[in-house]
């Protein structure tokens, strides 16, 4: 996250805190509380989520979500859909609707469609500093397609969010353009349960962001949730998992995570992520987390 962007991006957590939060004041489901946050997201162009996403090989938007819920396991996910300004929704609705836990591309759509979420054009969801960017991406890496080029550069700015409501319940959603550049048809790990998402009362919500393949390899959010069940904190996991994914892999990325007791763990191994925590006591928001040093 470069300097000159800190401030779109506290803002953009601070209203998507706010909105998660008005779910919960008045006595509403977790579950609601996470859709409501991530479509604030999905709608602001500081993210790489909904509009203004990363743009794909092609230039176009390409959008992977996830919701699920930890009180019933329920989860609905759409992947690769290129018209859906909110893709977050239509995931609630196949969640919520739906005997499936996935639709992806224009199955996506047509179920989105079908189920009262209005399709949009692929190109009101594209904004020109993405295209500027994708444009200078290809000129940078001509000639050395196929090689792996990730970096963090190219993969940051999904958005997730963790919730605990009144009931104890508790719940998780994610929602991510992708990476810069990725060969239409590609799904990263925001989208896949246990991957980018997990959400089991039993344990933990979690949510994660970073370079996708790994993260996706490691079954992630679950791999950290399972941490949660076998009695570590919160804060443990999260910067395990940070590490078990560097020392694996050499991947990189960010974490959330919550239980039902409202333990948080935050973590990333990237420079900056922007991350908020609010409860009836406190609210946080930051771009840094120093390790915690918290033993499981
Ligand atoms: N994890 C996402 C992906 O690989 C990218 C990100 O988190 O920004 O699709």
């Amino acid at each position: 996250m470069p300097d000159d962007m800190v401030d779109a991006h506290i803002n953009g957590v601070r209203n998507a805190m706010a909105a998660g939060w008005s779910v919960l004041a008045r006595g509403g489901a977790a579950l609601d509380a996470v859709e409501e946050a991530v479509v604030i997201m999905e709608d602001d162009d500081t993210f790489d989520a909904g509009r203004g996403s990363f743009l794909n090989r092609d230039g176009k938007v390409q959008l992977d979500a996830l919701i699920m819920d930890g009180s019933t396991l329920r989860a609905g996910g759409v992947g690769c859909v290129e018209r859906l300004r909110n893709p977050v929704r239509a995931a609630r609705k196949i969640l919520s609707e739906s005997p499936h836990v996935y639709f992806v591309a224009e199955g996506a759509e047509r179920f989105a469609a079908e189920h009262g979420v209005e399709l949009c054009k692929n190109e009101d969801l594209v904004i020109a500093r993405e295209v500027e960017r994708l444009r200078e991406y290809q000129q940078d890496t001509a000639g050395q397609e196929g090689k792996d080029l990730f970096a963090p550069a190219i993969s940051h700015d999904t958005v997730g969010a963790v919730a605990l409501d009144a009931a104890g319940n508790i719940a998780a959603a994610t929602s991510t353009g992708g990476t810069l550049n990725k060969a239409p048809g590609r799904l990263g790990d925001s989208s896949l349960i246990g991957c980018g998402c997990y959400a089991d009362n039993l344990s933990a919500a979690v949510s994660t962001t970073g370079w996708g393949e790994p993260i996706m390899k490691l079954v992630l959010a679950k791999w950290t949730a399972d941490r949660v069940m076998s009695g570590n904190l919160p804060e443990w996991a999260a910067q395990e998992a940070m590490n078990y994914l560097k020392q694996r892999l050499n991947g990189h990325g960010g974490i959330i995570v919550l239980n039902g007791l409202g333990q948080v763990g935050i973590a990333h191994s990237t420079p900056r992520m922007a991350w908020g925590s609010k409860t009836e006591k406190k609210e946080e928001v930051g771009v840094e987390r120093e390790e915690s040093g918290v033993q499981g």
